[in-house]
């Protein structure tokens, strides 16, 4: 079976084309294009690109779509991309701007270039569908509940591949099994004892999440993907009383407020440096004030999620990094850990600075809980989806 992963940004269109044999899949081919002024009207040239490789017979070949949609108004899960997908999309575009305008229109584009593949929508909120109601609800009136404002969770596909995966390299089969059916059979009890798993996605975008035997317990991202820890340059959480008082004390209007809590603020904001972790360590190891409260508050704000699973969990059997700056920054890594011995955790330095984007343990031999490294793979966890649907 064919499946191509659709990932679509405001500028970017990129793809990877899987072959499912069972669980396992092969990427065949993957590219795409990057700066353009409006990338679901790029995808027919880029799709032109792959039907001329070698890699496929020709476009007809391809089975099924896949698309890591964000956030959908009252819809999750691994659905049909229809109709009702793009909806769903449209009802929360200005909840999730960056995200649910270009798949909206992605799908539609797909509709057309490909008419005879299958089209498959997997949410990036999917993997907290068995949050508690207790950790999942804001304290708010039950108008603004019905209204849909809630924690909902992101980074899904690539917590749900860390579960799988810490699991596997536990040794665990049981739990991996639950983690990798998890969207087509729910959670499942596990035979063995409680495998904890706190893993931390830690790239343009970030989020901690708490995994208790395959399933997610509760995320530091909340509503929108501009919530919980600082991000590249949004926000993260944020005292609602905030808003409006800076409204009021800076004379701007809601607009204007929104567009600088999502486009001025997070790791940018308080660095007034950059929004590439990279560009700040370097100016931090400079002695710049700014790149250095940026990380420091990076890692306080990582740490505090890691304490409340911590706590939620009742300790832990693996952390997990993962994605850009959880696979290649060996210093943050370090300040996430350090001092967590109490608790269990304890990095090999030598192990730790070894490590760049390449599956690893990294914590000592004696230390009671792994420290895996575990490279970002959301797209072949959607693949599987797609094929277990198509299956079906
Ligand atoms: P996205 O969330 O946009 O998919 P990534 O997961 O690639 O992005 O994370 C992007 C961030 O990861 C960048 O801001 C950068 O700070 C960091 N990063 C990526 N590659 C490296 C690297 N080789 N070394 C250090 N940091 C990196």
């Amino acid at each position: 079976m064919l499946v191509l992963i659709a990932n679509l940004g405001s500028t970017s269109f990129k793809y990877r084309l899987f072959r499912m044999e069972g669980e396992a899949g092969e990427v065949l081919a993957s590219g795409g294009v990057e700066r353009v002024a409006d990338a679901a009207s790029a995808i027919g040239g880029a799709l032109d690109d792959l039907a001329a490789g070698k890699a496929i017979p020709g476009l007809d070949a391809i089975d099924a779509v896949g698309f890591k949609t964000v956030l959908g108004k009252g819809l999750t899960g691994c659905v049909e991309a229809d109709e009702r997908v793009i909806e769903a999309l449209e009802g929360f575009s200005d909840v999730a701007p960056a995200h649910n305008p270009p798949y909206a229109a992605g799908i539609r584009r797909f509709a057309g270039l490909l008419p005879g593949a299958k089209r498959v929508a997997l949410f990036e909120t999917a993997f907290y569908q068995w949050v508690k109601p207790s950790a999942s609800n804001y304290a708010l009136p039950r108008s603004w509940r019905d209204a849909g404002v809630r924690r909902h969770g992101f980074h899904g596909a690539s917590h749900k591949y860390v579960a799988e995966r810490s699991a596997e390299l536990l040794g665990r089969d049981d739990v991996a099994r639950v983690a990798r059916r998890l969207y087509s059979d729910g959670p499942r009890p596990v035979a063995g004892a409680p495998l904890r798993v706190i893993s931390c996605h830690l790239g343009g975008s970030s989020s901690v999440t708490g995994i208790l035997n395959g399933v997610a317990v509760g995320t530091s991202m909340g509503f929108s993907p501009q919530s919980g820890l600082p991000q590249n340059n949004r926000v993260g959480d944020l005292d609602s009383a905030a808003v409006p008082y800076a409204m009021r004390a800076l004379g701007i209007g809601l607009d204007e407020a929104q567009r600088q809590l999502a486009g001025e603020s997070g790791l940018l904001g308080l660095s007034e440096v950059s929004n590439d972790i990279r560009d700040i360590a370097a100016a931090a190891a400079a002695g710049h004030d700014g790149a250095r409260l940026a990380i420091d508050h990076l890692v306080h704000s990582i740490r505090h999620w890691i304490g409340a699973f911590l706590v939620d969990l009742g300790g832990v059997d693996a952390l997990v990094f993962t994605a850009g700056i959880g696979e290649n920054n060996v210093a943050l890594r370090e300040a996430v850990c350090a001092g967590l011995e109490g608790f269990g955790i304890r990095i090999d330095p030598q192990k730790n600075a070894q490590c760049r984007a390449v599956e690893a343990d990294i914590a000592a031999a004696d230390s009671p809980a792994r420290v895996f490294v575990i490279p970002a793979n959301e797209e072949l966890v959607l693949a599987r989806e797609v094929r277990r649907m198509l299956s079906n």
